[in-house]
């Protein structure tokens, strides 16, 4: 049965008031209460962690599913490295924190970002050079359709730039139950990335010391949620083609590029957003957050219309400006 009825409230970091039809927070992989509630209301079951990724609407017609699980066990353990399971319903920073103490590498850079472990593989989270799926053996879960267990191994999870099978053919469909990570005991830094080189310049290039870095660097720029509320970088940066990048280039020379392959480059869709002049830019209850361009904040019981509104306003702007597209990052329920 629902844990609580009726209609409760789905807690979000852009703070917009939402209640769902039914909440069902789930410790192992039995969804078979859910799916039974499913099977008589009609309605759809919806796998959400702590909405730090999420635009949700005042009213959500579906159960919400959420895993609890924040168990670590040691599947495999080496003198190189350590193989773990992790429950979906650990708090990721947590992860990374715990496991950096312990002298088990490669997280680091992943530090401070919101929500649970669940998540973690539908966008194949990414920070500061380093994605989740660099890590990833396998995810384990559980068929929303038919109650059965599932395990995908990580060639199955069809990761790319913060996106994965979970945001496209098992949309809706996979909970995700728990993670198979692999961490390595051997340091090893990536900070490949300007800011936190210059972060690092006068220290030894120490896995912890690109923790603590990358934790006083996000607190700097970013808007924290508990305070001002937000879904992080609303829009993902742009991937265009050479043909696009030319003319780009000759109006606006200044222009952060990062090449991708041959025929491809990412922008900074921070800085297309900035050079459009919407940084401040306010709308009803949302706003264009002063402190980084990327992010839309809320004034706390915000309108998702309001939202939604900016976010057009931001994307009609930039495509009239420089002819570049910019896709939503949070995912964005009606
Ligand atoms: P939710 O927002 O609740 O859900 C997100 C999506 O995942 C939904 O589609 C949901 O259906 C699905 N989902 C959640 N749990 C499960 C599950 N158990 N099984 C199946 N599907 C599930 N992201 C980055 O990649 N890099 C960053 O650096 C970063 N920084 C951020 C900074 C801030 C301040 C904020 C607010 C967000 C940031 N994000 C970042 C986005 C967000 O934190 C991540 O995407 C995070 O993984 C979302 O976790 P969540 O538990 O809140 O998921
Ligand atoms: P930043 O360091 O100011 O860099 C601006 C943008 O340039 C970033 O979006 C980053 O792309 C790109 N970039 C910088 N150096 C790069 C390099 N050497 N190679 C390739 N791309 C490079 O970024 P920031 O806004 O302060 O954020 C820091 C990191 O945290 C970024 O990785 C960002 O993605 C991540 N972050 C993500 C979210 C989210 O919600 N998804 C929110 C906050 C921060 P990438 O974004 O592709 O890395």
């Amino acid at each position: 049965m629902p844990t609580s009825l009726p209609c409760p409230t789905i807690a979000n970091t852009l703070r917009l008031p939402c209640r769902a039809r039914a909440l069902f927070c789930i410790a192992s992989g039995d969804v078979s209460d859910a799916r039974a509630w499913a099977k008589s209301t009609g309605l759809p079951l919806l796998a959400l962690g702590e909405g730090s990724n999420v635009v949700l609407p005042p009213v959500l017609e579906a159960g919400v599913v959420r895993v609890t699980d924040k168990s670590m066990t040691i599947l495999r353990d080496s003198p190189r490295d350590v193989s773990l399971r992790i429950g979906a319903g650990l708090a990721w920073h947590d992860l990374v924190s715990l496991t950096v103490k312990q002298g088990l590498y490669g997280l680091e850079n992943l530090a401070l970002i919101p929500g649970l472990v669940g998540a973690a593989p539908v966008q194949n989270i990414g920070a500061y050079g380093r994605e989740f799926e660099e890590f990833v053996e396998g995810v384990h879960g559980v068929d929303l359709r038919t109650g059965r267990a599932q395990t995908l191994m990580a060639d199955e999870c069809e990761f790319s730039y913060r996106g994965s099978v979970f945001k496209t053919r098992l949309r809706d469909q996979f909970l995700i139950t728990a993670v198979d990570i692999t961490l390595s005991r051997v340091p090893s830094v990536n900070a490949s990335y300007p800011a936190l080189q210059e972060r690092l310049s006068d220290q030894a290039l120490t896995p912890e010391a690109v923790f603590d870095a990358v934790v006083s660097l996000r607190t700097e720029r970013l808007p924290n949620p508990a305070s001002t509320p937000n879904a992080g970088s609303f829009f993902k940066n742009p991937l265009v083609s050479q043909e696009i990048l030319n003319t780009l280039k000759r109006s606006e020379p200044d222009m952060p590029i990062y090449p991708l392959d041959n025929n491809r480059s990412k922008l900074s869709a921070a800085w297309l957003i900035d050079r459009a002049g919407l940084r401040g830019q306010v709308l009803g209850t949302a706003a264009v957050s002063k402190r980084h361009a990327l992010v839309l904040v809320t004034t706390g019981a915000a309108l998702q219309s309001d939202v939604l509104a900016l976010a057009e306003r931001v994307q009609a702007t930039v495509r009239q400006r420089f002819g570049v597209d910019l896709e939503p990052e949070p995912r964005i329920y009606v």
